[in-house]
């Protein structure tokens, strides 16, 4: 029996917060009526208190999704708490989405609170945005830094005091798949009242392990993933949204996890996000990447030529790229020569094939790729 896991997208807010990834009103619109329409469970929408520019695009996607719960985030400041409330009215389905630092490096620091203080935070925040919604989510920022007792109690205490989900983020992308599971685990063995609540993961990508450590934490019992389009976020990023589906869908013999996410839209979207920001994901990013479907070598052309799955373990049309890209290059062979060609609408007897196909190699040698016109000209 598979189980459904929840996709909140965080694109609009987390994502937003990546450098060069800023997008105006209109942009963010446009994204979440992308979002909203490729199945993502819950959209992020910004954060009402920072600005009013953040709180009007809040209320705005609020007003349009037609299928996605809409939230918005808020420190545990009264304020900040009513200014998501007001701004996620409109929707069919809104979500308070609150949180507090739990580690003792943060309580220090930065927040400059004893143990107690904060969980009394806790209960005064939550209790508060669940008089406001019915939907809340508490965060614990750093959590994967907070000590287990601590967490466990702050967990327990977000419960009680009226969250209906709670998040343990990697703020600082410094999990392990090892110890995402374990601490994901230890919260569903010794929290009294867990399940009275879904789990949700919020996994950074410092150390590339972001979709890792996501998966891991569902294996371990949660039942939501915070991601974004492109992993766009803080730093190094969050987890990918079109990693995290397709590790589901292609592996589910060891996955056994679905999702609510029409998987062909996942290229669109990520296309749409790359327009919007003017910032592209490296030509060779899983999934979405313009060489991930991209096959060069002869030996790998001739396989793919004769059947796709020698080489390919999903469909470029499964996530909406428009078919397998043979490219042309020095290491390509005459099979993927010859196809290119017949597609152009050029066929050649045997000797004229092998005159041309000598001249592509040199040419090669100079040239990165080859395109179709140098073909043309080579074959006539
Ligand atoms: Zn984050």
């Amino acid at each position: 029996m598979s189980r459904e896991i929840l996709i909140f997208d965080t694109t609009l807010r987390d994502g937003e917060q990546s450098p060069g990834c800023s997008m105006d009103f209109n942009e963010k619109m446009e994204m979440a009526d992308m979002l909203d329409s490729m199945g993502v469970d819950i959209i992020e929408a910004g954060f009402p208190a920072a600005s009013e520019g953040d709180f009007k695009s809040v209320e705005s996607v609020a007003s349009r999704a037609k299928n996605a719960i809409v939230a918005g985030l808020c420190r545990a400041v009264e304020g900040d708490i009513r200014a998501v409330a007001d701004a996620v009215k409109p929707a069919k389905r809104g979500r308070i989405h609150t949180f507090i630092s739990t580690s003792p490096l943060h309580r220090k620091y930065k927040l400059q609170k004893t143990e107690d203080e904060v969980l009394d935070l806790i209960k005064y925040s939550v209790g508060l945005s669940r008089q406001l919604c019915d939907d809340v989510e508490w965060s614990a920022e750093d959590a994967t830094r907070t000590e287990d007792d601590y967490l466990c109690k702050s967990v327990e205490t977000a419960i009680a005091s009226g969250a209906t989900t709670v998040n343990i983020p990697d703020t600082v992308g410094y999990s392990t798949p090892e110890d995402y599971y374990r601490m994901i685990d230890m919260l569903k063995n010794r929290v009294p009242n867990i399940d009275k609540a879904v789990i949700s993961t919020h996994c950074h990508n410092d150390l590339g392990l972001a979709v890792a450590n996501s998966i891991a934490g569902v294996r371990a019992g949660a039942g939501q993933i915070e991601c974004t389009v492109n992993g766009i976020g803080e730093r190094a990023g969050n987890a990918s949204v079109e990693e995290i589906v397709m590790a589901f869908k292609t592996r589910s013999d060891v996955y056994p996890f679905t999702t609510n996410i029409i998987s062909e839209k996942l290229f669109p979207a990520s296309q749409l996000l790359s327009s919007i920001t003017g910032v592209n994901v490296q030509p060779n990013k899983a999934i979405v990447g313009a060489n991930a479907f991209a096959h060069e070598s002869g030996i790998h052309q001739d396989g793919i030529l004769k059947n796709v799955m020698t080489y390919e373990i999903m469909t470029p049309e499964s996530v909406g790229q428009s078919e397998s890209n043979l490219v042309l290059g020095k290491h390509s062979g005459r099979n993927a020569f010859r196809a290119r060609l017949k597609s152009l609408g050029i066929e050649l007897a045997d000797n004229a094939l092998n005159d041309a196909f000598h001249k592509f190699k040199a040419l090669a040698d100079e040239k990165k790729t080859i395109t179709d016109e140098d073909l043309k000209k080579l074959a006539s």
